[in-house]
């Protein structure tokens, strides 16, 4: 799933949990994790591709595709897999059991578990070029 569209839902979830509670404690942290999780590719970007300009990488999140810049046109299907190492059970589960026991802690784990789903989600899809 592209950025924008994590942001969208980040943002959705949100407006639900405040209608629902009226309380805005952990929104921040949530949309937080929601959106910077998707970092762990560039370690993996930087490896396979040299790619280490923080444009190109946004250029990427939000295009699918490098649209100027000496990369110009390489896309997420020229890239391929990437590794995601905080998009990994092990990670997720850890934080999880940490957010059981430090409340501060629920609300990015919350955004990184709603993060994958939404990810999880967007694999499924059959128009969905990448899975990021
Ligand atoms: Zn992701």
């Amino acid at each position: 799933m592209r950025i924008q569209g994590h942001v969208a839902l980040g943002l959705c979830a949100s407006a639900v949990k405040f209608a629902v509670t009226r309380n805005r404690n952990g929104l921040g942290p949530f949309l937080l994790a929601n959106l910077l999780i998707d970092l762990d590719h560039l370690p993996s970007y930087w490896r396979s591709w040299g790619i280490a300009n923080p444009l190109d990488y946004l250029q990427i999140g939000f295009f699918g595709r490098i649209v100027a810049g000496k990369r110009s046109g390489l896309t997420l299907v020229d890239i391929g897999a990437a590794s995601r190492p905080l998009h990994s059970a092990v990670v997720l589960a850890a934080v999880s059991l940490v957010a059981l026991r430090y409340s501060t802690v629920r609300p990015f784990a919350a955004g990184m578990l709603y993060h994958r789903a939404a990810d999880w989600y967007a694999e499924r899809s059959p128009n969905q070029i990448n899975g990021d």
